[in-house]
């Protein structure tokens, strides 16, 4: 029995892409990991803007991925972020989480990465 992660932060991202662009079908994504169709997804935002994270694991192999600044599909249930997070981490199981390759900078700095691209002489 293979207990490892063997899909990378990215296949998990194409299929958060693929859920949310789809999300009334999410039971017929396959796992990036182990190719079951046990993908459980929890969203928490803000209930104007649709701005917020997300949980995404696989109910089978116990391995997701937690991205922040993900929109929220119209039409999907989420907890606001006013929500108790007692509330919430009832609703997440615990599970390995993947994360991106370490030559990856963190995404969420990438607002910030314009200013670096200073002349330098
Ligand atoms: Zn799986």
């Amino acid at each position: 029995m293979n207990d490892d992660n063997t899909a990378t932060f990215q296949d998990w991202a194409d299929a958060l892409y693929s859920l949310s662009r789809s999300p009334s079908e999410r039971r017929s994504f396959p796992c990036p990991n182990c190719g079951v169709r046990a993908l459980q997804i929890v969203y928490v935002g803000n209930p104007e803007s649709h701005v917020g994270y997300c949980s995404l694991w696989c109910d089978n192999c116990r391995y997701g991925i937690q991205p922040s600044r993900v929109i929220i599909p119209d039409g999907v249930d989420f907890f606001p972020f006013s929500t108790d997070p007692d509330v919430v981490a009832a609703a997440i199981p615990d599970f390995r989480e993947v994360y991106p390759d370490e030559d990856v900078d963190d995404e969420d700095e990438e607002e910030g990465d314009e200013d670096r691209e200073m002349p330098t002489r």
